[in-house]
């Protein structure tokens, strides 16, 4: 074993413990601590924070780093040992260039940032957070600035931070894409839009039973029970502390029997990735998924591509209605997966359907490029969001909670987050595409055996980690790289089915 290899992974290990104990506490502010903890809570964190900063930056790691990055070192080392040293260098690199104080300043503030949303969310007064988020924006464009090299764009570092390679040149040619696609079809559905019934999903679905079923469903897509744990959240999350503790959140909603299942099932496909990912690997840089682009593929292609889809609930549909007896008795298994894909323009993200949801996507990748390229101020982004949704759905906020108050992403920092749910989905496409080449997914969903699915998905990309980012993936799985056009055909041809179009 390489000496300097091994120094270097002792003092990694002593950062990732403060890295757990730091998603220990993420985990905790959003699922159970009390509303009072926040500003004492704070403190810790941002004093935690400061020791993760301490034990990963300094002169000797930095050393190590580099000197296991020359081409002699490199030699001696593992594959998956040359990808631990490159990623802690992009880390370092990133880390390195932002002076201490600042860093804690800001592990501070958007650990209070999130309940100063919250509350603002709720009493739909986006004055009462405008500040906060200001403060926010200026720390990352000075972070991503520290970064910046040549005429590099400031909004390109932060798309890079999310899925590596990706740039607002590529993002621009695919959302173009997109949009040219998926508009006309909006526009043609909404012509038809008593075409699917839905009707019977407005009743009461006990809360009980809901989580019941929930439960079950995550079992049934292979989330492991003994390795994982759900929780309630508003809003549904993933979090994972190595690949045995991998902790979801999900909500349920009286009125509404399909969150709570579709909400499972996403957040099931993101943690069924970590459940997967190798022994050798977690508990360590690259132990976690490798960009939240591939992340959200495999939520998506759970909750979507197969968990909407009619053979899905072959095996399932009789289980859902004697969930709730006598409530869905006068529903065929065919109507009930139709009224699952009903597509119609609305204003929250979180509740959009499979066709429209990129298009929630497309408003936030505009909006901020245009706060990283200072073409807009913090006081005016109520009015731009409420003009692009106008523009691109049709509709206008009636307030700011359904408007831009409505996602937690920019109270936690999180630019350049966005685009990664729209390439998840047509990243999800693609994989689907090959997928169905290798093995009869749909034989698989009918006679309810998800195996070969699970063992597709972690052959191909669980396993890996972060080894190998997004590109690398699709290349080592079926030798072409990130292509749109599959997630263009997939819509289209669903829709143009679903709907008789
Ligand atoms: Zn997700």
């Amino acid at each position: 074993m390489n000496q300097n290899y091994e120094e270097l992974m002792s003092k990694i290990e002593k950062a990732q413990a403060f890295q757990e104990a730091l998603s220990l506490f993420e985990w905790d502010n959003q699922t159970l601590a009390p509303k009072m903890a926040m500003d004492n809570t704070a403190k810790t964190i941002g004093l935690l924070s400061n020791e993760f900063f301490s034990v990963m930056v300094n002169d000797r790691v930095k050393e190590l780093i580099y000197l296991l990055s020359e081409e002699k070192e490199a030699e001696n080392l593992t594959f998956n040992q040359k990808a631990i040293v490159k990623q802690l260098k992009k880390t370092f690199d990133q880390l390195e260039k932002i002076p201490p104080a600042e860093y804690q300043a800001y592990s501070e503030l958007t650990a209070k940032a999130s309940s100063i949303w919250a509350k603002a969310k709720e009493e739909k007064n986006f004055d009462a957070y405008k500040d906060t988020l200001g403060e926010i924006i200026s720390y990352q464009k000075k972070f991503a600035s520290y970064r910046q090299t040549g005429d590099q764009k400031l909004y390109d570092i932060l798309l890079d931070d999310f899925e590596e390679g990706f740039t607002m040149e590529m993002l621009d040619q695919f959302f173009d894409k997109m949009k040219a696609a998926i508009i006309p079809l909006v526009k043609k559905i909404s012509e038809k839009q008593d075409f699917i019934k839905r009707d019977f999903l407005n009743q009461s679905f006990s809360v009980e039973q809901q989580k019941k079923f929930s439960k079950e469903v995550a079992a049934y897509v292979g989330f492991d029970f003994d390795k994982g744990v759900i929780a309630e959240s508003a809003h549904p999350f993933t979090l994972n502390l190595h690949n045995k503790d991998v902790r979801i959140t999900t909500h349920y909603l009286e009125q509404n029997l399909e969150s709570a299942i579709f909400s499972t099932i996403h957040e099931c496909g993101h943690g069924i990735y970590e459940m997967n990912i190798a022994d050798e690997l977690t508990q360590t840089p690259v132990g976690g998924g490798t960009s939240m682009g591939v992340h959200e593929s495999q939520s998506r292609f759970f909750e979507n591509v197969i968990g909407r889809s009619e053979a899905f609930w072959v095996p399932l549909y009789e289980k859902l209605q004697a969930a709730f007896p006598g409530q869905l008795d006068a529903v065929s298994r065919e109507d009930f997966v139709a009224a699952m894909n009903y597509s119609k323009p609305g204003l929250i993200r979180t509740e959009a359907d499979e066709l429209t949801y990129s298009l929630h996507v497309l408003i936030r990748y505009e909006i901020e490029k245009m706060i990283f390229a200072d073409q807009v101020t913090v006081e005016e982004l109520p009015a731009l969001w409420n003009q692009k949704y106008q523009e691109y759905l049709g509709l206008t906020p009636s307030h700011d909670g359904e408007g831009v108050l409505q996602d937690i992403h920019w109270a936690g920092g999180s630019f350049g987050y966005f685009p990664s749910y729209a390439l998840g989905s047509a990243i999800a496409a693609q994989i689907y595409d090959y997928m169905k080449s290798k093995i009869d997914v749909e034989d698989c969903l009918v006679k309810g055996n998800l195996k070969p699915i699970e063992a597709f998905l972690k052959e191909h990309i669980h396993q890996y980690g972060a080894t190998k980012n997004t590109k690398e993936l699709l290349l080592a799985m079926s030798g072409e790289a990130f292509n749109s056009d599959y997630y263009i055909a997939y819509l289209t041809d669903k829709y143009t089915k679903l709907y008789q179009l």
